[in-house]
């Protein structure tokens, strides 16, 4: 017998109406946790998401807020929490571009970059390991990018969230590792999404040794494993998926 939605475990998917965060969405809902469906402005997206999930016999819920905020993060969480005993993963998958050379770039594109990749990596993940720690289980993924391992042109502001969500997530890993929690990142090279859409495609695939660009499906494979008991002696890592960019 399906079990019902709240006793599931949950796994929250910041991001998830779009692009990698939706197939992430839908690959954990397929293993049997229930997923609260983040997103920021776009509910129709977000609800095709949850149609996606219900089509292969999944649950989820639409959970809207902006990762930025750090109230709105907490109001909706707490609502979250009182519906679902044990929250068993979290990706924080939320993030934007505003590209732009550094001698140029306006300090708001800096901030909104950083605050929300970043900022939302603290705004979210501590309310919800403060959940996890009193069930000693539970598995954090954090999306990052090739930005934060090579600094691409033109990202000075997305490099610094990507690298920073790599530091976070090692000095978290060992502050959680003996609870039973685990930490970790997927660092993703260009994947076809609404992101990367308006790319120089043709240039972009010569810088790629694999000679194409990755599929959200392929990313969101390898976050199934890290969050899965495949992954149990793995944390404060991070994961490359980049078809060999680095
Ligand atoms: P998309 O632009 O396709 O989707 C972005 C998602 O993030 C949407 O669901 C959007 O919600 C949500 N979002 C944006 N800002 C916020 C916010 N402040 N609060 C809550 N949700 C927010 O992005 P991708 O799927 O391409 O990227 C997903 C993640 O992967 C990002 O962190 C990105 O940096 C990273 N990444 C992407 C790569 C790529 O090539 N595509 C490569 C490497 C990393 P809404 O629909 O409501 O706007």
């Amino acid at each position: 017998m399906t079990q019902p939605p709240t006793s599931r475990p949950l796994a929250i998917v910041t991001g998830a109406s779009r692009g990698i965060g939706r197939a992430i969405a839908v690959e954990l809902a397929a293993t049997g946790l229930h997923v609260a469906v983040n997103y920021k402005s776009n509910e129709e997206a977000a609800r095709q998401t949850l149609a996606l999930i219900d089509e292969r016999g999944g649950t989820g819920t639409l959970c809207p807020f902006d990762v930025a905020d750090e109230a709105a993060v907490k109001a909706a969480l707490t609502d979250l929490f009182a519906r679902h005993e044990r929250v068993a993963v979290l990706v924080n998958n939320a993030g934007i571009v505003a590209d732009g050379l550094f001698a140029m770039m306006p300090s708001a594109d800096w901030h909104k970059v950083t605050e929300t990749s970043l900022g939302g990596f603290f705004n979210v993940t501590k309310p919800v390991i403060q959940k996890m720690i009193p069930n000693k289980t539970g598995s954090v993924v954090s999306i990052s990018s090739v930005s934060g391992l090579i600094g691409n042109r033109g990202q000075a502001n997305y490099a610094a969230a990507k690298a920073g969500l790599m530091g976070a997530t090692r000095a978290l890993a060992s502050e959680v590792a003996r609870i039973g929690i685990r930490v970790n990142v997927v660092a993703p090279g260009i994947i076809d999404t609404d992101m990367t859409k308006d790319l120089p495609l043709d240039m972009l695939k010569k810088m790629i040794p694999m000679g194409r660009y990755g599929k959200p499906e392929e990313v969101a494979r390898v976050v199934r494993f890290l969050c899965s008991d495949d992954a149990s002696y793995i944390t404060g890592q991070v994961i490359s998926v980049n078809g060999g960019m680095v």
